[in-house]
C-alpha cells in the first residue's frame, strides 16, 4: 500500500500556518488560539480548531478519547511536556499528521489512539524514566511509518499496536528492562528489513507474524537480547531448528546476542 500523500491544498496551508506561527511567535504572543481547545480540568475534551496545525495548550495532562478523531486536514500536532495520557482513538484517522513526539510524560497510549495515520512518518520518543504503555492497535494501519526507534523503556506493546505498518523498514526497541509483546504487534508488517530488540522479550505469541510471506521480503534475521526467552519462533509459532535457531516455517533465523 502507498503511503497517503497530502494534497497541494492542504501543504499550501501548513506553510502557511508555519509563516504565520513564526511571525507571531516572534511577536510574543500566545502560539495558540485558547477557544480552538475545548479543556475540563487538564483534560482535552475536544478540538475545534481549523489550523492545519494544533499547539496543545501546555497544562493538558490528558487527551481525551477521541479529541481529535478524524480530524484529517491536521498535518502537525505539538503535545506539550505535561501530558501523560493519550485517550482512545484520540488521534484516529488523522490522515494528514505527519509527524508526532511523544514527550517524555506520556506513559499510557491507549487503544487506537493513532489508528490509520496514514501520513504519519515519523514516532519521536523524548527520553524518558518512565516507561510506557502501549495499548491495542495504537499505531495500526500507520502505512507510511518507515523507522520505529524507540529511545525510552516501554513495558507493554498491546495486540497488532503497529500491525499494517506496511512501510516499516527499520525497528528497534531500545528497553533496558523487560518488554512485553503481544499477539501480532507487528503483523504484515511486510517491508521490515532490521529488527532488533534490545530489551529482554517476553512474547507468549506470534508479533512478527506475517512479516516474511513472500519470496520479496528482506527480513531474515531478528536479533534479541540474549535474556530474552523464546520457545517457538516469534514469525509462525513453529519450533525453532536447535541448530541453526531458523523457524522451521519459514526460515527466519532468531539470534540472541548481548548488548
Ligand atoms: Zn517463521
Amino acid at each position: 500500500m502507498k503511503s497517503s500523500k497530502v494534497s497541494r491544498q492542504a501543504r499550501y496551508e501548513y506553510e502557511k500556518s508555519m509563516h504565520d506561527l513564526k511571525k507571531i511567535s516572534r511577536a510574543g504572543i500566545c502560539i495558540y488560539n485558547p477557544s480552538d481547545f475545548v479543556v475540563y480540568a487538564g483534560v482535552l475534551k475536544r478540538y475545534e480548531g481549523a489550523s492545519v496545525i494544533a499547539h496543545i495548550p501546555h497544562g493538558v495532562v490528558e487527551i481525551a478519547d477521541g479529541a481529535f478523531t478524524g480530524y484529517d486536514k491536521l498535518v502537525e500536532v505539538v503535545i506539550p511536556d505535561t501530558v501523560t495520557t493519550i485517550g482512545e482513538k484520540a488521534f484516529c484517522g488523522c490522515t494528514s499528521i505527519e509527524r508526532i513526539n511523544i514527550p517524555a510524560n506520556v506513559t499510557s497510549i491507549k487503544y487506537k489512539a493513532f489508528y490509520g495515520c496514514t501520513a504519519l512518518r515519523k514516532i519521536g520518543f523524548e527520553k524518558s524514566n518512565k516507561s510506557l504503555y502501549i495499548e491495542d492497535s495504537a499505531f495500526q494501519l500507520c502505512s507510511a511509518l518507515e523507522t520505529l526507534d524507540t529511545k525510552r523503556d516501554i513495558e507493554y506493546i498491546g495486540k497488532q499496536a503497529f500491525a499494517e505498518c506496511f512501510s516499516l523498514k527499520n525497528l528497534f526497541l531500545r528497553n533496558k528492562d523487560q518488554i512485553f509483546i503481544d499477539e501480532g504487534a507487528f503483523r504484515n508488517c511486510n517491508a521490515l528489513v532490521h529488527t532488533e530488540i534490545y530489551s529482554i522479550v517476553s512474547a507468549k505469541y506470534p508479533f512478527l507474524d506475517h512479516c516474511r510471506t513472500s519470496s520479496y521480503s528482506r527480513l531474515r534475521r531478528v536479533t534479541f537480547n540474549k535474556r530474552s526467552y523464546l520457545k517457538n519462533s516469534v514469525c509462525c509459532g513453529a519450533p525453532l531448528s536447535k541448530m541453526t535457531k531458523k523457524c522451521r516455517n519459514c526460515g527466519l533465523k532468531h539470534i540472541k546476542r548481548t548488548f
